[in-house]
């Protein structure tokens, strides 16, 4: 019997708590393979500062730590992999969502629309490692650049080195609501790591961005789950 060719994966999901490296290996990916990065902390944090009707409501659970309310961030997804940039040239859905889903809920809202993961990749790290992370991470508002004043300090004190803006410490990446956010992410998204335990990856999010990369990239070639730019579906669809 001739050995099944692996389909590449078209919705991939980046599960970890906050602080674990989502968004740059993301970032990465995107860059890789083409695929459209959904991530639902982003597009809170434009919400909130458009004040659009979905800001205002969120605005108040994001300054305190707490997940935002099941049916908005449902309703901000669905609405999301409708646009153009999700879909294939062969109409299926693809994306690479960044934090979402984070709760039960979420996850089963993602298989009522069959739009449920091909692959999930967790980004696992300890939490004393996560609070170091986060308290000292500074974001450029402008190009998204992401610094930390230890790890990786701007040249420039409170400067982004890729556009000159002004960098921001986010207000729910101050000590208090880190621990909330840890907390939630525990008690509301671990279960997360059980329900995909069929298409999960797991990484060891402590190792430098680029180690991490590596393993991430590696995997996913190894699963054959991920066209690479070579592939002409992945051009096509991207
Ligand atoms: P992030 O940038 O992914 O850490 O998200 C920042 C904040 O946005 C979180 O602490 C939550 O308040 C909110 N948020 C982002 N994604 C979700 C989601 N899928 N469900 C509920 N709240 C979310």
């Amino acid at each position: 019997m001739s050995p099944v060719k692996p389909q590449p994966a078209n919705r991939l999901i980046l599960l970890g708590a906050p602080g674990a490296g989502k968004g740059t290996v993301a970032k990465a990916l995107v860059d890789l393979f083409g695929l459209s990065h959904l991530s639902t902390g982003d597009m809170l944090r434009a919400a909130v500062a458009a004040g659009t009707p979905l800001g205002k409501q969120a605005k108040s659970f994001m300054d305190a730590g707490a997940l935002v309310p099941d049916e908005l961030m449902v309703g901000l997804i669905a609405d999301r992999v409708q646009q153009p940039d999700c879909k294939s040239a062969a109409g299926l859905v693809r994306f690479l969502l960044d934090g979402f889903p984070r709760t039960l809920p979420q996850a089963d809202a993602l298989d009522a629309g069959k739009l449920g993961p091909d692959l999930v990749v967790y980004l696992n790290v300890d939490d004393s490692v996560l609070v170091d992370r986060l308290c000292g991470r500074r974001t450029c508002p402008n190009c998204g650049s992401p610094f930390h004043i230890h790890f990786a300090p701007p040249k420039v004190s409170g400067i982004c080195d890729r556009c000159g803006t002004a960098l921001v410490h986010r207000s729910d990446d101050q000590e208090d609501a880190i621990r909330k956010r840890l907390e939630a992410f525990h008690r509301q998204t671990g279960p997360l790591v059980g329900r995909y335990a069929a298409c999960l990856v797991t990484i060891d999010g402590a190792q430098s961005p680029a180690g991490v990369l590596a393993e991430v990239v590696s995997a996913l070639r190894l699963r054959g789950a991920i066209a690479d730019r070579t592939d002409d579906s992945a051009h096509a669809a991207s």
